[in-house]
């Protein structure tokens, strides 16, 4: 699914700049669940971001589904962002303004679909996250981890191979959090390829693999045997 190889990132910080990412070397297969980890300012966001193709590497090679990232225009970094990737935030990222529905369509607007169709595929997958009845809804109305369902339920509206996940559960609490990862997991279970990023040492054995990050190198790389949440929830 992905190959990155010797990735590096800096920051410049007026004159002096901050060497984040010293030279990751990382593989994800399809179908794999892995949770990025490492303490605060370690760099997982930037990784992520650069998996992501929001933001670039300064070297390195990056190769996403047979294809090699480095060097692509904002223009064709945006169209492979909508046909392969979907994106969960720590703060939900949803638009205030829109209701649940409109929100999870969006996605669907820019792959160019009709507004009949945006509304029938929107509706299916806020049925898959249990939201159909809110779907008029807006985000203030919904509670946080009504909002990071209808944040899960737009990442899949384009139905993307690869869910980038930052912090998912970061701003919720145990129980809602046991919730999401459950959810997560079973995205996971029905073929969806996850990448996550987390603090939290719980909610990464809820994944198959965990990926340690520590003074811009990977410090470890070892497959887990996956927690359910649903024993908690
Ligand atoms: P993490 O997600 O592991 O907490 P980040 O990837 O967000 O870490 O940040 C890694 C380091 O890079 C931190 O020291 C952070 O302050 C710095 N950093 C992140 N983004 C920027 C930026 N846009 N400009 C300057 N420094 C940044
Ligand atoms: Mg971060």
């Amino acid at each position: 699914m992905l190959k990155i190889n010797q990735l590096h990132k800096s920051y410049k910080i007026g004159d002096s700049s901050l060497h984040v990412l010293k030279g990751i070397d990382l593989s994800v297969e399809e179908g794999e669940m892995v949770a990025i980890m490492g303490s605060s300012g370690s760099g997982k966001s930037t990784l992520l971001n650069i998996i992501g193709m929001l933001d670039v590497a300064d070297s390195g090679e990056y190769i996403l589904d047979g294809l090699p990232i480095d060097n692509l225009t904002e223009k064709k970094a945006a169209v492979y962002r909508n046909k392969f990737l979907g994106f969960i935030f720590q703060s939900f990222n949803l638009i205030n303004y829109k209701n649940a529905l409109e929100n999870v369509a969006l996605p669907l607007y820019y792959q160019g679909l009709k507004r009949k169709k945006r509304q029938e595929l929107g509706m299916f997958h806020l049925d898959k996250v249990g939201l159909a009845d809110w779907a008029h809804h807006l985000p203030k109305e919904l509670s946080g981890g009504q909002k990071q369902r209808v944040a899960i339920a737009r990442a899949l509206a384009a139905n993307p191979k690869l869910l980038l996940a930052d912090e998912p559960t970061g701003a919720l609490d145990t129980t809602t959090s046991y919730e999401i990862m459950e959810f997560i997991q079973q995205l996971n279970d029905e073929g969806k390829t996850i990448l996550m990023v987390t603090h939290e040492e719980d909610i990464a054995n809820m994944c198959k693999r965990i990926v340690r990050l520590r003074d811009g190198v990977i410090m470890e790389d070892k497959a887990i045997t996956q927690v359910r949440a649903s024993q908690y929830v």
